[in-house]
């Protein structure tokens, strides 16, 4: 009985024992939860809010114009406060709307060179065609003015580590997604993705955000390389390739048909049809090819 008795205590002593630390974790386990709900009250307070819509145009007001070549400028639009973010996801563009010479209304997509690490505003370079419809509209348009927009929209979305490597060709203003997608890449520490961009214009003059895509391979001179090819190269001193891009600059330029490589391609209609015979014909399949 005695030892019935002292079992019986010995119970209670650790059910009380036990309570307290039970007592302490659900105190603990409130203040957790509380600081939870405050942190993600903060969170969704100041988390950078998404500015374009997939449904509806929205206005962005042009406070910078810049020229880059006779037919080439860089657009910067505001974004609604210093911290907004465009809200693109990396690899999708957006679709601005515009009036034509003939004063008819046109829709263009158009990728950013801007991510949504850049807040406060979203950039475009725009190449401006003579008799281009949308070429006009940007053609005409002055600081102060206003840009509608909608988005995002695209086929494309970047993961970090969907591929080993990356091929791209690009021609004129179809650099713009490739730009996108190295800047995302190499500006993300975690993200080991090689690149290897051959980048097809007319003149030397043409080549847009060089001084850009010349520092990304001084920087990251094992993940990106840039092979520029010029239909009219100058006269002297040209050491990239010369004519249109070949299967040849694709085999010593491109990283081998792989399961884990994909080969973007962004250009005029004519190009993009014959990279897609070239790839075609060095063993590129259909999933490992991607056309913006
Ligand atoms: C996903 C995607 C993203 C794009 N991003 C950009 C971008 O960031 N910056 C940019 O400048 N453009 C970009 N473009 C191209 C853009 O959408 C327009 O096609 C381009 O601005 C011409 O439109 P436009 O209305 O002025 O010309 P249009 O009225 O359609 O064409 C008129 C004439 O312009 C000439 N032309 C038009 N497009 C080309 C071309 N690509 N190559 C050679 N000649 C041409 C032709 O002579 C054509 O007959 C992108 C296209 C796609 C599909």
């Amino acid at each position: 009985m005695e030892k019935i008795m002292m079992m019986a205590s010995g119970f209670a002593m650790k059910d009380v024992s036990s309570s307290i630390p039970h007592a302490e974790l659900l105190g603990v386990l409130v203040t957790i939860i509380s600081v939870s709900i405050a942190l993600a009250y903060h969170y969704s307070k100041t988390k950078p809010k998404r500015c374009i819509d997939p449904e509806k145009f929205q206005e962005f007001k042009l406070v910078k114009k810049t020229a880059v070549s006779h037919n080439v400028a860089r657009f910067r639009f505001a974004l609604p406060t210093a911290k907004s973010v465009l809200g693109l996801p990396v690899g999708n563009h957006i679709v601005c709307r515009g009036k034509d010479a003939e004063g008819q209304e046109v829709t263009k997509p158009y990728t950013p060179i801007t991510l949504d690490s850049d807040f406060g505003h979203f950039e475009l370079v725009v190449k401006m065609y003579p008799h281009g419809r949308m070429s006009h509209h940007f053609r005409e348009m002055h600081e102060g003015d206003s840009l509608a927009v909608k988005g995002p929209t695209g086929r494309f979305v970047y993961k970090p580590g969907q591929v080993r490597a990356f091929g791209m060709i690009a021609g004129g203003s179809g650099i713009t997604p490739m730009f996108q997608v190295t800047r995302a890449i190499l500006e993300n520490p975690k993200d080991k993705t090689n690149l290897s961009l051959i980048y097809a214009n007319t003149t030397f003059q043409d080549i847009l955000l060089k001084e850009e895509l010349d520092g990304f391979a001084r920087k990251f001179p094992s993940r990106f390389n840039v092979y520029y090819v010029l239909s009219q190269p100058p006269a002297e001193g040209w050491n990239g390739g010369v004519g249109r891009i070949t299967k040849d600059m694709i085999r010593s330029y491109c990283p081998a048909p792989a399961s884990d490589i994909q080969v973007l391609r962004c250009g005029p209609s004519g190009m993009n049809k014959a990279m897609a015979a070239h790839l075609n014909e060095l063993g590129y399949t259909a999933d490992m090819q991607f056309k913006f």
